[in-house]
């Protein structure tokens, strides 16, 4: 799967804390993309998941913190 960075400082939507939601990356295979939010505030993370450019899904992302 590729990761592709997203370097302009786009508005990904509002968290539930309130915050503004920055496109971080997408993913992308062959049929599906996936593109990763954060959150400017308290970090969290979230995906919009499209399968043939089609929307599909929201989910929560769980993010490693070792
Ligand atoms: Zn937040």
């Amino acid at each position: 799967m590729d990761c592709e960075e997203v370097k302009e400082n786009l508005f990904g939507g509002f968290c539930n804390c309130g915050s503004v939601m920055r496109q971080r990356f997408w993913a992308k295979s062959d049929e599906l993309e996936i593109l990763i939010f954060e959150c400017e505030k308290c970090w969290k993370n979230e995906a919009l998941i499209f399968k043939n450019r089609t929307y599909i899904n929201r989910i929560p992302v769980k993010t490693r913190k070792d």
